[in-house]
């Protein structure tokens, strides 16, 4: 096998793409494959502030350095989740990447403002991803509107829309699968969000970070394992091995096909939440309401022990 552009040897064959890379060409694909990307979905321009919400993983850091080598003015939000080594890991990971570069980082700790996941995981009695979930969703919004960004952008690759579609359609979940756009417009108190590595697999993003010498953290949030999300990708890479290009077929034909079969209809009109303005389908939002039982909890703590 040689790469399609040049007879060199190849890094990489992709059989979705029927196409074979060497090192050199497959850099400028990613470039060019990131902006068509950006382009056809309208996602942002070079004149927007975007935020890129790094987890210091191989994804967001990726698409961190894609969008700076493309002249986006991009800037980086870590919110520092508080898991024990693997957060302070990945926190070195992200300040490493941005130093380097001269990249500005916003940065917020979760343990400083509220308390880690796991200690929200153990005075709530709620699932650590679902806390997880509500907590990112909520900083991301919240940052990116205090610092007035026009769009956040996150690392989920091709792998993780396609499992999570599989997901929620063996559910039927409607809500989620009508909002599975990779770009989501500003409306209702929400900034425009987009994930412009959604035509990206894996395998691609980490291939560029090794090449890039990219250094990221390779472990998974230790609350993940055994994540239903895993056994779906697993599913989907068999066939995808045994079927070649099913994977993203099954993603964007959905994109194309079927989302816009969904009408206004599907779109919850969302109030305010009565204690920090954020929106919310209820009175009080997922992340006020669990600031206010933490809170609550070290009240009662502090007051037994005088
Ligand atoms: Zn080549
Ligand atoms: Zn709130």
């Amino acid at each position: 096998m040689k790469c399609r552009l040049c007879g060199k040897k190849p890094v990489i064959y992709m059989p979705h793409h029927r196409l074979a890379l060497c090192r050199e060409h497959f850099d400028s694909w990613f470039l060019k494959h990131l902006e068509r990307t950006v382009k056809e979905f309208r996602m942002f321009s070079k004149d927007d502030g975007i935020l890129v919400a790094v987890s210091g993983g191989k994804d967001s850091l990726a698409l961190w350095d894609a969008l700076l080598r493309l002249g986006y003015r991009a800037d980086g939000f870590y919110l520092d989740l508080g898991i024990g080594d693997y957060s302070k890991r990945s926190r070195e990971a992200v300040e490493r990447f941005a130093g380097e570069r001269g990249a500005k980082l916003i940065i917020r700790s979760l343990s400083e403002e509220l308390g880690g996941i796991p200690l929200l995981v153990e005075r709530t009695g709620r699932e650590s991803c679902s806390v997880c979930g509500s907590v990112k969703r909520y900083f991301f919004n919240k940052v990116a509107k205090d610092h007035r960004y026009a769009v956040v952008v996150t690392g989920h690759n091709l792998d993780d829309e396609a499992s999570s579609l599989l997901g929620n359609l063996l559910s039927w979940n409607l809500k989620y699968l009508g909002r599975k756009h990779p770009v989501l417009p500003q409306e209702g108190g929400f900034v425009r969000k987009a994930k412009p590595l959604c035509r990206f697999t894996e395998k691609e993003t980490a291939l560029y970070c090794l090449l890039r010498g990219i250094d990221y953290v390779e472990e998974e949030c230790p609350f993940s394992e055994g994540a239903t999300s895993i056994f779906y990708k697993e599913i989907l890479n068999r066939i995808e091995e045994r079927s070649p290009g099913t994977k993203m077929r099954f993603y964007l034909e959905y994109v194309r096909k079927v989302l816009p079969l969904f009408g206004q209809d599907s779109k919850e009109s969302l109030g305010r939440c009565r204690v920090c303005g954020e929106p919310s389908p209820s009175e009080v939002c997922t992340f006020c309401s669990l600031r206010e039982r933490v809170l609550n909890f070290i009240g009662t703590g502090r007051s037994s022990t005088g």
